[in-house]
């Protein structure tokens, strides 16, 4: 019974490849690279046993969400597995304390919130519908007062795998290609990154869930400033990466051009190799 071939190694996937090749020539990001790795190995496990969710909004409560600028995830549409996500919440944690992303003191009262039963699920429920929007909650609250400083990042991340589902699925449906916000259509979050399309054309990239939606090339997505005059946008010397920045709100926005690139764009890759783009804008006076 031992005649079978041996399993193959899997093969790694693609942003690995392409974050472990970003570390030999860009030796200075290494210890973000390596970060970045562990999170998006973490996340890749934990998606691929999350369910694909059925939507079963009737059309009518989509077309008021989308006239309202709504998005359209609602916290029970998320395949979301309590236990499967505590575990997340807590890897999230201590990935982002080995790199020194998170204090001791601060890790230690994120990873209590995991340990108690009864906190994290009502937070995480109350967190969402007040950064989501989704019931018309101003999208701009994050995480309740005198929590721990970080314990946004840590949720965006931790509801990646599970968020990034339901984008997968609604991504396919036509409602999307008539949004024109500058937050996510699925989850209501900001974009954290943009391709520039073959035909010219803009895309946000959802800092939550990964969505992609289209928008106008020179409108700010936190403002809505569009005075093409109030925008300043730089690219790099090679032309793979641009940065929009806003002069009204002072934000920017960077960019992938996928124009003339030989691969599509890849979040967790493009972010970290465009570390040195963030310092610039800042230099200038922005805020990401
Ligand atoms: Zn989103
Ligand atoms: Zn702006």
């Amino acid at each position: 019974m031992n005649d079978r071939p041996p399993r193959p190694q899997r093969a790694e996937p693609r942003e690995i490849v392409e974050l472990k090749e970003l570390k030999t020539t860009q030796p200075e990001l290494a210890s973000a690279v390596d970060m970045q790795v562990a999170l998006v190995d973490m996340q890749r496990r934990v998606q691929s046993r999350v369910p694909l969710p059925w939507f079963q909004a009737d059309p009518e409560w989509l077309r008021a969400q989308q006239a309202a600028g709504r998005p359209l995830v609602r916290f029970t549409d998320i395949p979301l597995d309590w236990t499967d996500f505590r575990l997340t919440f807590r890897q999230t944690a201590d990935i982002l304390r080995r790199f020194d992303a998170l204090d001791s003191a601060e890790h230690q009262q994120i990873v209590a919130l995991a340990r108690d039963g009864n906190a994290l699920q009502p937070l995480v429920e109350r967190w969402y519908a007040a950064t989501s929007g989704v019931d018309g909650a101003d999208p701009r609250q994050r995480a309740p007062e005198g929590a721990p400083p970080n314990l946004d990042q840590v949720l965006v991340l931790a509801m990646r795998p599970f968020l990034a589902r339901c984008a997968e699925v609604l991504m396919q449906r036509a409602e999307l290609a008539t949004w024109q916000h500058g937050h996510c259509p699925c989850c209501g979050w900001e974009p954290e990154f943009a391709v520039i399309v073959p035909t010219g054309e803009r895309r946000l990239i959802c800092g939550r869930c990964l969505a992609q939606w289209g928008f106008g090339a020179f409108t700010c997505p936190f403002c809505a400033n569009d005075d093409r005059a109030l925008i300043t946008s730089f690219a790099t010397r090679d032309g793979r990466y641009r940065v929009y920045a806003c002069d009204v709100c002072r934000r920017y926005l960077k960019a992938y051009d996928a124009r003339h690139a030989s691969r599509p764009v890849m979040v967790s890759v493009d972010a970290i190799a465009t570390l040195p783009l963030d310092a610039a804008a800042m230099q200038r006076g922005y805020v990401g």
